[in-house]
């Protein structure tokens, strides 16, 4: 239930940003949820996925089989600028690790933090990243270092804003970068 509220609210934040015929990467494809979702609402857009896990990617062209606007990278999100060279409106990162799989394989502020660089250099005007962050122990340390970073942001050409769903403890919570 309380992830579900975050998903309703993330996809209000899409639609706000997400065009069609334009580029919009997952930076976290995990078992391609968000990425269907995507392929779906945006039809005439292209999907590239990213995920650092074999599974993961199996997972998520599995469940976007049958959507041919969908690519799926088996690379870190941090080498995202060899893959998309322009014309992104959008990009999501549901940071944090798999359910169900190892822990370990969680993501990690330096490799986030490269992938923000490059994307805030390849965003449309009007364009977004849209992180969720996690408050639990394992990813602790990955937000604290991300929400340092994104208040140094460069304001004027990015609007950095922070979203909390207050009255459900422990839910997770999300940043927005938008290129002015
Ligand atoms: N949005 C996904 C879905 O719809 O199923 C769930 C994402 S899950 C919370 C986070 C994912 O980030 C995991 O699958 C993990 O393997 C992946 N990940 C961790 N480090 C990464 C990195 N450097 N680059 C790309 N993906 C990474």
């Amino acid at each position: 239930m309380k992830t579900e509220n975050n998903i309703k609210y993330v996809r209000r934040q899409i639609a706000m940003f997400a065009e069609d015929g334009t580029n919009i990467i997952d930076a976290t494809c995990g078992n391609g949820n968000d990425s269907l979702y995507l392929a779906t609402a945006y039809p005439n857009a292209k999907i590239v996925g990213f995920d650092i896990q074999e599974q993961a990617i199996a997972n998520s062209n599995k469940r976007c089989h049958g959507h041919d606007n969908v690519q799926f990278i088996l690379d870190s999100h941090a080498n995202v600028s060899k893959y998309v060279s322009d014309n992104v409106s959008m990009a999501i990162f549901n940071l944090g690790y798999l359910p169900h799989a190892d822990q370990n394989l969680t993501t990690k502020a330096d490799s986030t933090i490269a992938a923000i660089e490059q994307i805030m250099n390849l965003l449309n005007p009007g364009g977004a990243i849209i992180l969720t962050m996690y408050r639990g122990a394992t990813n602790i340390e990955e937000t604290t270092q991300l929400l340092d970073y994104v208040k140094t942001i460069n304001k004027d050409f990015f609007i950095v804003s922070m979203y909390d769903l207050i009255n459900l403890s422990g839910n997770p919570f999300n940043v927005i970068i938008e290129r002015k």
